[in-house]
């Protein structure tokens, strides 16, 4: 999930609209990301699984519990993206992978996760891969990132690998 922190370059269907230099070639301070959408414990999860967010994804934001499959893993960072939430990003990201920090696009809104595929990805494996097409808005316009993402379980603890587009 790489592809969804503006550090990755995203693939467009818009060519002219890479080309210009708009407002998105405007240096932002990362201090100063804007405000994420609000997302409350006991409202649903962005995750997309029928449960609020406080017993969902929120439960693996804060370290109460650890995402027990490759696809709760998925899920979770999907909802990092959503709350902003850089430290579980970096937390669950493979170290030899691992960006230095995560820079969210303050024009970018998450708007739903559908899991396309999972692979392995068990706490009986130590791989594991999951497709996925992540909807969003940018400046008010939809698009939707598709990926099939690689994770890895050490220790228990599932972590983000890379992934690849289509
Ligand atoms: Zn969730």
């Amino acid at each position: 999930m790489a592809g969804m922190s503006r550090r990755t370059p995203r693939r467009t269907s818009r060519p002219e609209a890479a080309a210009a230099p708009g407002p998105k070639a405007r240096p932002r301070s990362a201090a100063a990301p804007g405000p994420a959408p609000a997302v409350r414990p006991d409202g649903p999860c962005p995750c997309g699984l029928p449960a609020a967010y406080g017993e969902c994804c929120g439960r693996f934001h804060t370290g109460a519990a650890t995402a027990p499959t490759a696809e709760r893993l998925m899920r979770s960072r999907y909802s990092a993206f959503v709350v902003r939430d850089a430290a579980y990003l970096l937390a669950t990201w493979a170290p030899a992978t691992r960006p230095r920090d995560v820079d969210f696009d303050p024009d970018m809104r998450w708007t739903g996760l559908e899991i396309l595929d999972t692979r392995d990805g068990t706490p009986f494996h130590t791989t594991g891969t999951v497709a996925f097409t992540a909807r969003y808005t940018h400046r008010g316009e939809p698009g939707e990132l598709r990926e099939r993402s690689r994770f890895e379980q050490a220790g228990g603890r599932w972590l983000y690998v890379d992934g690849t587009f289509g």
